[in-house]
């Protein structure tokens, strides 16, 4: 009893000249797990009340009271979590809530959320199924329920990753592995000096996350061949150039102004008949998939070689959560494996082997649980219900006086007022206002305002207490323009 008591206090005396404080027990450990539970759940119970917009005041005592040096002694855990309540929540965007419809921003669903903080506890680390068999597990049911719910083939290859910006990445990777080795080189191996060149398609609409990708990969920017678009943004399938040599092209499903889709029932055929191969880029669209009043709109994207797409977007998984899903597994598989000697894929899957990363945390656990608590039925009524809230939103701001720039095919509407001037004032009037949250694109040449219906978070009377607060900035637009003439 005393030799037992006299190890603990030499066991503190020893961790306090190592740490500079104290071991900290089950309990406290507990106490302080509990604790910020209770904060996160005040934190998301409170987030209807406020201002969507980040509070500049807020901000700037943030930034103020982090303007500290790294401290010489460690801090005490529960001041760590009261800081980040106090000053880092009041600073953040009100997103997780109902009525941001910046960017194209999903909420987190609470099974997701719940999940992501469990696995967080595990500290597992999803490289390989010897690092983490139970994240290999959650992962291989992840990327095989994805592949159901989107309609993709269930032999493809898949990885999941950061983003779609990173799931474009992988894919195209996969791509430049593919096309190069049917024209006799190894690029991973020699690299692209000296390689056959490549013909990179796009539209002209292409997100710009595709041309930051072409980038990285060494298929460079600039020379892309650019395919012109209609009125949505939807590459135009008549006058298609001939296709010859290695060749990639990149579809898109859902433009992220429009949501227009382009027409890969025309598109994919033409440049495969050429042997060419063919990405999409369905960041938010490919979900259209699951509801039967939308899934006409990814006609013929099924038959592409690669998909990128986000699951913190529609899916409404915390971030950071992407996916990359490529026909050829092997050309996955080899554009991505760690060892140059390459080893033919063993009874389990290793995720080093088929995503840039190396260590990473657990994706496939976020992702299991959303689809878990939705149900392929309660995907389908997210999307759909989105759908619906945007087309209402749509009305209620022509009602307005709004111009809908776009057929509201999905959960996107781009709209614009007046003139570039008011559509302006208008967004800044709206994000002032703190009611809701959206943001301003330049479409087709004009100033334009768009909103994007993602979030899980998003209710009917969200959609009627936005286009209220949208139609009172307008008339705060007016007013002002009245008082400056
Ligand atoms: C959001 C988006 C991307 C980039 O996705 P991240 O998750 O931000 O990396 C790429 N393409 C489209 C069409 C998008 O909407």
């Amino acid at each position: 009893m005393l030799f037992a008591f006299a190890l603990s206090s030499l066991n503190i005396m020893l961790n306090q000249g190592a740490q500079g404080k104290k071991e900290m027990s089950q309990s406290e450990r507990q106490g302080l797990l509990r604790d910020t539970a209770d904060r996160a759940a005040r934190y998301l119970e409170t987030l209807d009340k406020r201002a969507v917009a980040a509070d500049p005041d807020s901000v700037k005592t943030l930034r103020d009271n982090l303007e500290t040096d790294l401290p010489l002694t460690g801090q005490q855990d529960d001041h760590i979590i009261d800081f980040l309540d106090t000053y880092g929540g009041p600073a953040t965007v009100a997103s997780a809530a109902g009525r941001y419809f910046g960017f194209v921003t999903g909420g987190a669903l609470p099974a997701s959320l719940a999940a992501n903080w469990l696995a967080n506890c595990w500290d597992q680390n999803g490289f390989s199924s010897v690092s983490s068999p139970a994240l290999a597990a959650f992962e291989d049911t992840a990327l095989r329920w994805l592949k159901q719910a989107l309609g993709l083939p269930a032999p493809a290859g898949g990885a999941l990753v950061t983003g779609a910006t990173l799931a474009n990445f992988t894919c195209l990777a996969a791509a430049r592995h593919k096309v190069l080795k049917d024209a006799g080189w190894d690029v991973e191996a020699k690299g692209l000096f000296g390689a056959p060149e490549i013909t990179v398609i796009v539209g002209e609409e292409v997100h710009s996350t595709v041309y930051k990708v072409l980038a990285m990969l060494g298929l460079g920017r600039d020379r892309v061949l650019k395919l012109p678009v209609d009125e949505q943004g939807r590459i135009l399938s008549r006058d298609l150039p001939t296709l010859n040599g290695p060749t990639i092209l990149c579809l898109q499903a859902g433009n992220v102004n429009s949501g227009g889709f382009d027409p890969a029932s025309d598109l994919v055929p033409w440049a495969q008949a050429a042997g060419a191969w063919v990405h999409v880029d369905g960041a938010f669209g490919l979900w259209a998939a699951v509801s039967d009043d939308h899934k006409h709109l990814v006609a013929g994207f099924a038959d592409a070689d690669s998909w990128a797409t986000d699951a913190h977007k529609w899916l409404n998984v915390p971030y950071d959560n992407g996916v990359a899903i490529v026909r050829d597994s092997d050309a996955l598989h080899q554009a991505m494996a760690i060892s140059a000697a390459y080893l033919p894929p063993g009874a389990t899957r290793d995720a080093i082997e088929y995503t840039p990363d190396s260590s990473r945390r657990a994706r496939g656990v976020d992702i299991w649980a959303a689809l878990q608590s939705l149900g392929q039925q309660g995907l389908s009524e997210l999307i759909g219900r989105n759908c619906r809230q945007a087309k209402t939103m749509a009305e209620e701001l022509q009602k307005a006086g709004a111009t809908i720039l776009n057929d509201v095919v999905l959960n996107q509407v781009v709209f614009a007022f007046d003139d570039d001037d008011t559509t302006n004032r208008v967004i800044q009037f709206v994000q002032e206002d703190g009611t809701c949250w959206c943001g301003g694109t330049s479409w087709r040449g004009m100033a334009a305002m768009r909103i994007s219906v993602s979030s899980w978070a998003t209710t009917d009377e969200d959609i009627t207490l936005s286009a209220a607060a949208i139609v009172r900035a307008l008339d705060r637009a007016h007013q002002s323009e009245a008082a400056s003439t």
